[in-house]
């Protein structure tokens, strides 16, 4: 045995705003007393935006530091379609997300959630297939990076990819370097996509699904959100925790699963300006270790 066991302290957050420049998400971070943390890189709703200055990734870094949050992910612009069929829009999302992979890499976070694409009704196997080939230039683009790409699985809706875990898996397959792309499971995405985990039966099921498909190791974030939606709804709308269909007992098994203790969850609840609101879903996941 070893002579230090590494407290495992649990690593749950949230999404929080980078209004006045990324380097502001950590005071947000304090407020709401959280462990890890998730961030956009730029306006996510914009193609383009100015690159960091020196002074801003000083301030990030330092910050992060002294701030003591642990794990720092970032999630990718809404506008980003991997799938996209066509091909101006495509190559605009190749050359947003090797954008955001670089910030990324300038700021050190580990791991950029991205939503997989749609395929807009191209049909699935052709929109796997561009994604598959996107990310395999983006990896070339990339290469020596330590930023991992991580699919989140999604709800589903529209053409959206990701909403079954075998399309994470066939993306996975088909890129290069397998090692740079991770998971994220969303649980609300899970469950609107039509995965159970409610029991313990249904839980040790799904997850051994996500275990056989994509390797528990493959899974470096869980999205905390309860879903207002039901089962295979694929409507995605996140709830507070335990006020939605998903329910308590959900979250409770996912906090007591020893396999994901060290993976950090983060909370994409709704919220308001002073966090309250994540404050308390944050109350109410510590509520169940
Ligand atoms: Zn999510
Ligand atoms: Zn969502």
């Amino acid at each position: 045995m070893s002579a230090v066991t590494p407290v495992s302290l649990p690593l749950l957050g949230a999404h929080v705003s980078i209004a006045g420049g990324v380097q502001r998400a950590f005071e947000r971070g304090i407020q709401i007393g959280a462990a890890a943390l998730q961030i956009f890189l730029k306006n996510a709703s914009q193609w383009k935006a100015k690159p960091y200055d020196e002074e801003t990734v000083r301030e990030f870094k330092k910050n992060w530091k002294e701030s003591g949050i642990r794990f720092v992910a970032a999630h990718d612009s809404y506008l980003i379609n991997l799938g996209a069929p066509d091909s101006l829009i495509l190559g605009k999302s190749v050359e947003a997300l090797r954008d955001e992979l670089e910030r990324a890499e300038q700021l050190g976070i580990p791991c950029l959630v991205i939503h997989p694409g749609s395929h807009v009704g191209s049909g699935e196997s052709a929109g796997i297939e561009r994604i598959a080939n996107s990310l395999k230039t983006l990896l070339v683009q990339t290469a020596g990076f330590r930023v991992q790409i991580c699919l989140e699985v999604t709800a589903g809706q529209g053409t959206n990819l990701g909403y079954r875990l075998e399309h994470l898996q066939q993306i996975i397959d088909r890129v290069i370097a397998p090692e740079r792309i991770g998971v994220c499971i969303d649980t609300c995405h899970l469950f609107a996509a039509g995965y159970d985990f409610r029991s313990p039966e249904t839980y040790r099921e799904t997850f051994q699904q996500v275990r056989t498909l994509l390797g528990g190791d493959r899974v470096k974030v869980f999205h905390a959100n309860d879903s207002l939606k039901g089962l295979g709804s694929r409507v995605d709308r996140h709830a507070h925790i335990g006020q939605g269909q998903l329910g308590l007992e959900a979250f409770r098994l996912l906090l007591q699963d020893r396999s994901f203790c060290s993976v950090p969850k983060i909370l994409e609840t709704p919220k308001d300006d002073l966090g309250t609101e994540d404050r308390m879903n944050l109350a109410v996941l510590r509520g169940l270790l």
